[in-house]
């Protein structure tokens, strides 16, 4: 990797500059502001401290969620979704690729003189590294998925000192969060938001602790994903591959806070502040695809021909699912959901689950509404004060058909959405 820590007038493609340390903070994934000169910027701009969403989305997105299009409540303000795959996948991208190829195009095409996103860490390639990309071969080294948050937002110091003024930055939703909240202050003259969706992250640490239960030499792993057929999916430096049912994961051997109280919590699950979205939860096996706006558009356009789209399909029903997803949460007390299914049924739910289980938009939806479920129970328990301010009405409309509603303690502050 080309690193620069120090000498600002020269021009490696791919940059990560050395960073100062994060300021203490509880309920905090590290996106960065804390470690620039307006650390105090936290108090407004933090997800997990007092989020606005309906203004926020109003004010990106040039309006609320419609509540004429009810897959809104789900996915926040979109104009159109798709499936999508490049016709050639990029190797090394975690799908086919789509988010790192837009950003290329957004280098080669002039658009942008700078993109901010995640290198794998040369000492663990499973630990993102941020950085700043200056030229469209450099976007080759960010492909794929790490697991853990690094402080994606201190690179907007190094940014403006290097004078670039047109940037596209590629984020997790309490990175995008914390970005769209201080972008008027940038003095940009253009910004770019590709986003991920982004559920159940942990410190890359603790994601060591689970790739090593799920293989005899763990460091062989260089790939993993959480398929929507209901199939983790690993693969290994000899280009071997290994399918793992959900029902089959050792999840029962893992720590009860494997997963951080913010990861838990957090009610931004499709990057809702993003102009596009890219995912795969809605696309059956392809990626998926949520334009936001105008400027959503005009980064599907920069792909061209490169990109194959088709209408997301959907099929089967969550309730049940999502129902039973509730009542193992909260089984679990605060820990991990505990299974009640016997050993000897797994093998043939595991099997049913993807032929007759949530397919496409519904597993998305059914995703949508198990990770609201989990912020609720887990927020009322830990850290119930915080429920009011951190909890959308949006969150509630999701989780209200499984039988849990704001006391008039926990109704949002805004309670203007939807
Ligand atoms: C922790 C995590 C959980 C996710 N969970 C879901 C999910 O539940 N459902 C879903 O639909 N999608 C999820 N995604 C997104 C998904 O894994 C793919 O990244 C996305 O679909 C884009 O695929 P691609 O081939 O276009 O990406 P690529 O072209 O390979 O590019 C991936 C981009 O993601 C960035 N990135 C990788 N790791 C991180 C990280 N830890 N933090 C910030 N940026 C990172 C890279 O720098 C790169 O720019 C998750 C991503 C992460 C990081
Ligand atoms: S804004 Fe970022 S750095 Fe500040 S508390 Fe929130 S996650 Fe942490
Ligand atoms: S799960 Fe939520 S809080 Fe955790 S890293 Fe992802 S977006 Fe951030």
């Amino acid at each position: 990797m080309d690193q620069d820590d120090s000498a600002i007038g020269a021009n490696p493609i791919v940059w990560a500059p050395s960073l100062a340390p994060p300021a203490p903070r509880d309920m905090c994934t590290d996106c960065g502001l804390s470690r620039t000169a307006e650390a105090k910027r936290c108090g407004r701009a933090c997800q997990f401290i007092k989020p606005d969403y309906p203004a926020m989305e109003a004010r990106v997105h040039g309006r609320p969620r419609d509540p004429a299009r009810p897959d809104e409540i789900f996915f926040g303000p979109f104009r159109r979704m798709a499936r999508a795959s490049l016709r050639q996948p990029a190797p090394g991208a975690q799908w086919t690729g789509i988010t790192t190829r837009i950003a290329e195009r957004l280098l080669e095409t002039g658009a942008v003189e700078a993109v901010l996103t995640m290198a794998p860490d040369p000492a663990d390639s499973w630990k993102p590294m941020p950085v700043i990309i200056t030229a469209a071969e450099g976007m080759s080294r960010a492909r794929g998925m790490r697991m853990g948050y690094a402080p994606l937002l201190a690179l907007l110091e190094p940014v403006r000192d290097r004078g670039y003024k047109r940037i596209a930055v590629i984020g997790i939703p309490c990175q995008v969060y914390a970005l769209r909240a201080i972008e008027h202050d940038l003095g940009l003259d253009r910004l770019y938001v590709i986003g991920t969706p982004c559920s159940d992250n942990t410190t890359t640490e603790n994601f060591h602790t689970f790739l090593a239960l799920l293989a005899d030499d763990p460091k062989t792993i260089t790939y993993l994903e959480f398929r929507a057929d209901y199939y983790v999916e690993l693969r290994f430096t000899d280009g071997s591959k290994k399918e793992i049912p959900f029902l089959k994961l050792p999840i029962s051997k893992l720590p009860s806070d494997f997963f951080p109280l913010t990861c838990r919590t957090c009610v931004d699950y499709t990057n809702v502040l993003a102009d596009i979205t890219v995912g795969y939860m809605g696309g059956e096996g392809e990626q998926w695809l949520l334009i936001r706006n105008e400027r959503g558009e005009e980064l599907l356009e920069l792909l061209g021909e490169d990109v194959r789209l088709s209408e997301p399909g959907s099929a089967g029903k969550r309730k049940s699912a999502v129902a039973g997803f509730l009542a193992n949460t909260e089984r679990a007390a605060g820990g991990l959901p505990l299974r009640s299914m016997p050993d000897w049924l797994r093998p043939i739910v595991g099997w049913l689950m993807p032929r007759i289980g949530p397919r496409g938009l519904e597993f998305a939806r059914s995703r949508l509404e198990m990770k609201a479920c989990e912020t609720v129970v887990h927020l009322r328990r830990a850290m119930p004060r915080r429920v009011r301010h951190m909890v959308p009405a949006h969150v509630w409309a999701l989780v209200e058909p499984y039988g849990l509603k704001p006391t008039p303690d926990e109704l949002p502050r805004s309670g203007t959405d939807i």
